[in-house]
């Protein structure tokens, strides 16, 4: 935060008073500036697994080089996510590079393509990714974008997950989830055979009290729980004018202790910064209006992905997946991201079903407007 943007706060209508000392101290030692420097690693343990990890670890899917990746490792962010489908299957080569030399000191998490069920299927995903990331193995393969505790036990997909630790080709078994999560989570929990070590699930200063304790009981079950999409979209919005949300939706997902990381997605080096300047600062008074604000300002456009509309729009459309490809279309700002996510959907369920239904009757529970975004994903990605 520059000196200019503390003084905006004012804006928000905020006294020093309100702040609090902490929030004042924390907020001016920020205004000060002064040149970067990488803080010291913070470390959490990823529950059973043992593993650990820095709180602020590296989410890959939108870095296109990997020198940004390498000096994250460099500095100590020893964990990195990454996805067999992430730019065409390029993405995993990126980090491949950035780990050059460095395949000791680095946990790799990578998924397999989520259509993917059969054993041929996953078999052929994993050796793919190996090859992809020139490794012998994967620290933690999920199953990538579960939305149903169905998947979870799916005969078929356990035994070949087991298989490839037997051959020692993965270590640990994580699950990813943005939509109905909380019911993932809890199957992941109550699932008496504790298959999955890991979970990374959508988890931000938005989400509901429900995923928040599911996560708890994750943690306390022994399963390792790591947020992604902290940002609530991380769409741009003038309502806060020069000042970024983004450090501070960072910090209020490592707050719960619960959470033993965060993966945000680092374009460049300045993401970097901002993102790994998070490691062993708290949420402070500051912090909880400016999400307040920017959660006021993006409640129109963040869809949180929960699908309960679906349940009312007669044709199935797949409304939360037409969002989420949405999302990057516009906040992301990735259009091969929006169009491979958009692209999965079936067309009978996508925003081309829409073109026909003489009026939407599908019903938002958080107040946006599904009509409008099916027209505006038929506009970028159809
Ligand atoms: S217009 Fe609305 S109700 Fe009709 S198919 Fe599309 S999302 Fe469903
Ligand atoms: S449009 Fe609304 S109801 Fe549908 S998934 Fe998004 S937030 Fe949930």
């Amino acid at each position: 935060m520059k000196r200019r943007d503390f003084l905006k706060l004012g804006v928000l209508g905020t006294g020093g008073a309100l702040l609090g000392w902490e929030g004042l101290a924390e907020a001016a030692q920020q205004a000060a500036g002064g040149p970067f420097r990488f803080p010291a690693p913070v470390y959490r343990t990823l529950g059973r697994t043992g593993l650990k990890i820095t709180v602020v670890s590296f989410g890959a899917m939108l870095t296109p080089e990997p020198e940004v990746i390498r000096v994250a490792f460099e500095h100590g962010v020893n964990y990195v996510d990454t996805a067999r489908r992430y730019m065409n299957g390029r993405n995993e080569e990126i980090v491949a590079r950035a780990l050059k030399g460095m395949h000791d000191k680095v946990y790799v998490a990578t998924k397999i393509v989520s259509s993917s069920r059969s054993k041929v299927d996953i078999f052929r995903d994993v050796e793919t990714s190996l090859k992809a990331l020139e490794r012998d193995h994967i620290d933690v393969i999920q199953l990538h974008n579960v939305t149903g505790s169905e998947r979870l036990f799916e005969p078929e997909m356990r035994e070949a997950l087991v298989k490839l630790k037997q051959q020692g080709k993965v270590r640990f078994f994580g699950v990813t989830t943005h939509t109905n999560e909380t019911e993932v989570v809890n199957a992941i929990v109550d699932d008496k055979d504790k298959f999955f070590d890991t979970i990374l699930v959508k988890y931000n200063f938005r989400s509901d009290d429900d995923l928040k304790k599911a996560i708890a009981k994750a943690a306390q079950a022994g399963i390792g729980v790591i947020a992604m999409k902290t940002q609530a979209g991380g769409y741009k919005t003038d309502a806060l004018g020069p000042i970024s949300p983004h450090q501070a939706a960072l910090k209020w997902a490592l707050q719960d202790k619960n959470i033993t990381a965060a993966i945000p997605g680092m374009r460049d080096m300045g993401h970097l910064r901002d993102d790994i300047a998070v490691m062993g600062m708290r949420l402070t008074l500051v912090d909880s209006m400016i999400l307040r604000c920017y959660g006021a300002a993006v409640a129109s456009r963040y869809c949180h992905m929960c699908g309960k509309c679906e349940e009312t729009c007669p044709r199935g459309v797949r409304i939360s997946v037409v969002n989420r490809s949405l999302m990057y279309a516009e906040a992301y700002r990735s259009a091969e991201l929006a169009r491979g996510t958009y692209g999965e959907i079936p067309a009978c369920a996508s925003a081309s079903a829409c073109l026909d239904c003489g009026h939407c009757v599908a019903r938002c529970v958080n107040g946006l407007d599904v009509a409008a975004k099916m027209a505006r994903a038929r506009k970028l990605l159809a």
